[in-house]
């Protein structure tokens, strides 16, 4: 009778150095690593991009893999922004001031087309993408998006994660871009 092997995977270490009883890597590296496999998304969903989401917490698609099986209905815990649906220009304020009370190290993903870009709605009362209110990190593509689709733009949220410096907040250029849309 074989043995039958552990499909559960686990997070690869960070570059370091180890030996018998002892492991030494960066500290940033570290954070980095934490960070990334525990990620609380904020869902800001507003129309039907937001029922792809729920198939993405599901079992089959189990967002919880990352990590993230916590969301936050609180932007005061929660490190991930991810708008999804048509958001009216009445809401973008709401977005905003949504994103202004999360603490950093904060990270947006536009699920959608219409969160990208207002979608289909080339309206006077649709804002054309949420990035004329908050920066955005990962823009989704689709209407709607599959959930395999949303999983690969949170991944691609994993991998600004592990790679961003623990300075980038405090760079000027950071600042700049937060001045860009009125934020201190
Ligand atoms: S992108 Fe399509 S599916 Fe998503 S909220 Fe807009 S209309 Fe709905």
């Amino acid at each position: 009778m074989t043995e039958k092997t552990s499909d559960i995977k686990i997070v690869k270490e960070p570059e370091g150095l180890k030996g018998e009883g002892f492991f030494a890597t960066r500290l940033d590296q570290v954070l980095a690593l934490a960070r990334a496999n525990s990620i609380w998304p904020l869902p800001f969903a507003t129309s039907c991009c937001g029922i792809e989401f729920m198939a993405t917490m599901g079992s089959n698609y189990d967002l919880a893999r990352f990590g993230s099986e916590k969301l936050s209905f609180s932007p005061r815990q929660a490190d991930l922004l991810m708008v999804m649906g048509t958001i009216a220009k009445k809401m973008g304020p709401v977005l905003k001031q949504t994103y202004i009370q999360m603490a950093e190290p904060r990270w947006v993903i536009a699920v959608g087309a219409c969160a990208s870009s207002g979608g289909i709605f080339d309206t006077y009362s649709v804002l054309q993408g949420i990035d004329k209110v908050i920066p955005v990190d990962v823009y989704v593509p689709g209407c709607p998006p599959r959930p395999e689709q949303i999983l690969d733009g949170f991944m691609k949220i994993q991998d600004i994660v592990k790679n961003e410096s623990l300075r980038r907040r405090s760079l000027p250029e950071y600042k700049e871009l937060l001045n860009q849309y009125g934020i201190e």
